[in-house]
């Protein structure tokens, strides 16, 4: 939501998924305290962050204040789907591919090249944004 690039590794290679991490200059983001213990992490050579709670609101506060996240970084210039940055859309291109009523009200659309998802700043935009403006606000973990 903030525009921070960011992958779900589904995979069950521990390993695969440190390598990565390491390649694309990545921070994990985890659950499991065996990552903690690697060495790559101990020693600091891979940044990784101890999700202290199953809660996505508290992990949020968490990462804000940990990794200096800042919520208006890049607000929803990256799909929520795949990742990837969204590109800018005509009114007139997304016709007939979105509710009568958001072309009526909306002028300001975003595609994703990937997955021909389209956003454009209606209701659950504002609900998201706000959501995000309050666990800002919120120091407390
Ligand atoms: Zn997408």
């Amino acid at each position: 939501m903030m525009g921070y690039d960011s992958l779900f590794f589904n995979g069950s290679d521990d390993t695969q998924m440190v390598r990565q991490a390491i390649a694309e200059g990545r921070v994990i983001l985890t659950r499991d305290t065996e990552i903690m213990k690697r060495r790559v992490v101990s020693s600091g050579r891979l940044r990784a962050v101890l999700m202290e709670s199953e809660a996505p609101e508290r992990q949020m506060r968490q990462l804000m204040a940990t990794l200096d996240i800042d919520i208006h970084f890049r607000p929803f210039t990256l799909c929520l789907e795949c990742n990837r940055p969204l590109e800018e859309r005509r009114k007139e291109e997304v016709a007939g591919r979105v509710p009568p009523y958001v072309y009526k009200t909306q002028t300001q659309y975003m595609e994703c090249p990937a997955c021909r998802r389209l956003y454009w700043r209606g209701t659950h935009w504002e609900a998201m944004t706000r959501q995000l403006e309050r666990l800002a606000a919120t120091e407390e973990i």
